[in-house]
């Protein structure tokens, strides 16, 4: 395909930002990228930023090391803290400890050698401060960790301007007709746009997206708050990101990190689809008294909570999670020149290399051959 084609990306999370970085990277320069607010605006700027391989499966394994080796790079390259704080998941029964087994092996294979299975005795005695009544054990990534993704997705947004790429900020599409050559017209709120192709990387607001151009994507929002306590007792050591939830297990569990002696960050965690879907457009606001209540519940069952532990700032984001919480990146049959890169629930981060690659691939070729052990495809919902 020739480097001519223009390419519109609409939103600058980290999906569309991957995506427009990975273009340029395959050598495509006639990229627009249109945001609605800033970089980071939406999912991205509000997330935890945890990156992590302590996945079960061979295909969730595969992409989010591609998403740690990617970060790591990007850390190196332009500047961000790549943090190791590490990433340790609690298994409930002797069945997730076998689960996780699998796990190291199958990291293995991708040369991740350091993860550990660790006893609930040994979890205490490296953390006194974490508590494993319950649970059989849990696998550890040490070197696991977190990015700070709204400064990812400034500083991403930074290298686009630097290589000339256009970022169109507080530019909203509003609307998409086809041109008498079959070419896109995206009406914005800055004027018109023509592009060959379009990407929606509107996070939250992609199913909205997909419906403009007629090409309608199955998507629901679901609100996960977080919030941050301070304690006057400092944790020594520091608690790494501690994850209380098996993927598949069909419950939800707590999650917390240590982002300093005496301050954890706290939040709740399920792939799947469990309320009543949110409307991207509404003002979330700080994390609503019943999730405080649960937290305030759930948290002394998995840390000697400190003393003078007091609540601090919270806020509500949204996981954009598609039918069955796995990423959609493709085209539909509606139309094979929008592309759709999103969907990817509470591990966007992670998977935005994964998922950007793809989306690139598929724009420049029309398929994508990186991730074959991937299933994001549309064909899988019936779409393509
Ligand atoms: C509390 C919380 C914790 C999380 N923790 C993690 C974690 O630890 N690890 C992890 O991997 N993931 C995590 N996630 C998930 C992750 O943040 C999201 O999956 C990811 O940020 C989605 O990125 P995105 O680029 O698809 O969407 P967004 O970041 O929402 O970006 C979409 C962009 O599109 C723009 N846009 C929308 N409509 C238009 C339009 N019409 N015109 C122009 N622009 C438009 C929006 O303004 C927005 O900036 C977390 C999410 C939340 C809420």
């Amino acid at each position: 395909m020739s480097n001519d084609r223009r390419i519109v990306i609409i939103g600058a999370g980290v999906a569309g930002l991957t995506t427009a970085l990975e273009l340029l990277d395959q050598g495509h320069t006639e990229i627009t990228v249109l945001e609605q607010h800033g970089p980071g605006f939406g999912s991205s700027g509000k997330s935890a930023g945890v990156i992590e391989t302590q996945y079960l499966d061979r295909s969730g394994i595969h992409v989010r090391d591609f998403g740690l080796r990617y970060f790591e790079r990007f850390a190196d390259d332009h500047g961000i803290a790549l943090v190791r704080s590490g990433y340790l998941r609690y298994g409930g029964c002797d069945a997730d400890m076998e689960l996780f087994q699998r796990s190291l092996d199958i990291q293995r294979e991708f040369g991740i050698t350091d993860p550990v299975l660790l006893t609930p005795r040994e979890v205490e005695e490296r953390w006194p401060a974490l508590v494993t009544d319950g649970r059989v054990g849990a696998v550890f990534g040490p070197s696991d960790g977190h990015v700070e993704s709204y400064e990812f997705s400034l500083r991403a947004a930074s290298v686009l301007v630097a290589r000339d790429v256009p970022l169109l900020l507080g530019v909203a599409l509003l609307g998409a007709e086809r041109d008498a050559n079959g070419a896109w017209t995206l009406q914005t709120s800055a004027g018109d746009v023509t592009a060959d192709i379009v990407i929606n990387a509107a996070g939250p607001w992609a199913k909205h997206v997909s419906e403009l151009f007629g090409a309608p994507m199955p998507l629901n929002n679901q609100l996960r708050p977080k919030v941050k306590m301070t304690h006057s007792e400092p944790l020594d050591p520091m608690v790494p990101f501690v994850m209380d939830y098996v993927p598949g297990s069909g419950r939800d569990g707590i999650y917390f990190r240590s982002e300093a002696p005496n301050e954890i960050f706290v939040g709740i965690h399920t792939d799947e689809s469990i309320q009543e879907e949110r409307n991207p457009d509404d003002v979330l606001g700080p994390a609503p008294q019943v999730f405080i209540d649960r937290v305030r519940d759930l948290l002394p069952t998995r840390l000697r909570v400190p003393q003078g532990l007091v609540l601090g700032r919270t806020w509500s984001g949204l996981y954009p999670i598609s039918p069955d919480n796995k990423p959609i990146v493709g085209a539909s049959r509606a139309a094979a020149d929008v592309v759709h890169v999103m969907g990817a629930g509470g591990s966007g981060i992670q998977l935005a290399p994964a998922m950007g690659r793809m989306a690139a691939e598929i724009a420049l070729t029309g398929t994508t051959t990186s991730f074959p052990d991937t299933d994001w495809g549309t064909a899988r919902l019936g779409l393509a």
